[in-house]
């Protein structure tokens, strides 16, 4: 393939924008080579500037559930546009979207809408120290929840310690409020919370990990998390933004059976504009200003444009839930023909999966954390496995540590092909 216009643009975009992007994950810095920059997409396909096709297994990093350009979500929003972008006043879409949203998700009597899964993290960290009078909280290694301060904490050798920032700005005060867990690892949490007795207000976590490949939560962890939260009086709070409306229509919460005090959105529940969201019931939620004291505001949340593409998308999940299975299914084919693949070629290698997200390690020791996830990166297999796809046409997010995730647009036919694919990359591993 050719990418001369990519190149092109991305000489261009250098000189304005550091490292020529708006978010560092779209740089190929861990993999190698110039960016590719996307013209249009449709369905399951996506476009770049050079007029190369693709099958792609981003999805904007999430949103597009049912594909690109799905055509609902676009004519809702140009008729939302032609009645004015913005206007700083209440709108009815924005309770329309509350209501469906409210109905879809277990546990939750209200919910905010803001504008990025980040901005609902750090609320619903702030709602929950508001409610609970306490400041520090516990997240897992490896789990991300956007690029506030308080989350951009890295484990050091021990677990139970306090974190040290691992990106400079992020103050020294700020990270010690911040206790690192050990995913998957109930006896590391209650030694945690034991340490802070009285001290926590709330544990955070990707109840399905999909930040550091796709990791399902072991058997009883979420449940064991539940009840050590209920007794020591910290809110658990699952962050939704990734598996929320797209593992099944109630998220992790559903799926697994098990309550949280605060979800976080973002993603799907956008339809591919800047959303996020965070919710609980009312007994929390009414903390919230103008309620209560916790303060939260943004001049672009529950923007029209946003709610009317989020709306239309979430109607499109609510009513056809047989959506779930399908891309269930589509997933579990693909992971049955890349395991063959990687057999075929005695790759060493393990695939997981939950629902409509999939991940790869080159390695067979087992992936349950952020330890062994980053043991199994071998981010050279990767790198290459990487370019082997996209010389097929194969698009996948440019890190070893990323999920992919499916759309229901996908067809078999392009899942024979991304397995055909791999079986083309698979050849230049070893
Ligand atoms: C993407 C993501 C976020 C951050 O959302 P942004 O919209 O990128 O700010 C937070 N948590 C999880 C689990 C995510 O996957």
């Amino acid at each position: 393939m050719i990418y001369k216009r990519s190149s092109a643009l991305f000489i261009e975009a250098q000189k304005v924008l550091p490292g020529g992007v708006n978010s560092p994950v779209r740089a190929f810095k861990a993999v190698g080579g110039d960016p590719i920059f996307a013209a249009e997409a449709k369905g399951a396909y996506v476009y770049d500037a050079d007029g190369n096709k693709f099958i792609e297994y981003i999805n904007s990093w999430g949103p597009m559930i049912l594909g690109h350009a799905y055509q609902p979500v676009v004519n809702a929003v140009i008729d939302a546009a032609k009645k004015g972008t913005s206007f700083g006043m209440p709108t009815e879409i924005e309770t329309e979207i509350a209501q469906l949203a409210i109905s879809m998700v277990p546990n939750v009597d209200k919910i905010r809408f803001v504008n990025s899964g980040t901005e609902a993290c750090m609320s619903a960290v702030r709602l929950a120290r508001g409610f609970t009078g306490r400041e520090k909280i516990i997240k897992f290694s490896g789990c991300y929840h956007g690029h506030s301060d308080s989350f951009l904490i890295q484990a050091g050798s021990g677990a139970v310690t306090f974190g040290s920032p691992n990106s400079p700005g992020v103050t020294r005060g700020t990270a010690k409020d911040t206790l690192l867990a050990t995913f998957n690892d109930l006896e590391n949490v209650k030694e945690v919370v034991s340490q802070n007795s009285g001290e926590i207000a709330c544990i955070i976590l990707e109840p399905v990990a999909g930040n550091m490949g796709c990791i399902p939560p072991a058997e009883g962890f979420l449940e064991g998390l539940r009840a050590l939260c209920d007794s020591h009086g910290i809110l658990l709070v699952f962050d939704e933004v990734m598996t929320g409306f797209r593992l099944t229509a109630g998220g992790v919460q559903q799926s697994r059976n098990c309550k949280a005090d605060i979800v976080t959105y973002g993603k799907v529940i956008g339809g591919g504009l800047p959303v996020g969201a965070f919710a609980a019931r009312d007994e929390i939620m009414d903390h919230l200003a103008p309620l209560g004291a916790v303060y939260q505001a943004g001049t672009l949340s529950g923007n029209p444009l946003a709610m009317a593409a989020g709306f239309s998308l979430l109607k499109a999940l609510n009513e056809n839930p047989s959506v779930y299975d399908s891309l269930a299914k589509k997933t579990a084919y693909l992971h049955k023909g890349l395991s063959e693949v990687m057999h075929r070629h005695s790759v060493a290698h393990t695939i997981n999966r939950e629902g409509s997200m999939i991940s790869i390690h080159f390695s067979e020791i087992p992936v349950t954390d952020f330890n062994t996830a980053t043991n199994a990166a071998k981010n050279g297999q990767f790198n290459i496995f990487f370019h082997g796809m996209l010389r097929e046409g194969i698009y996948l997010a440019p890190s070893a540590y990323e999920t992919w995730f499916l759309c229901d647009a996908l067809s078999y036919d392009d899942l024979d092909k991304t397995i055909a694919a791999a079986d083309s990359a698979a050849k230049l591993l070893k």
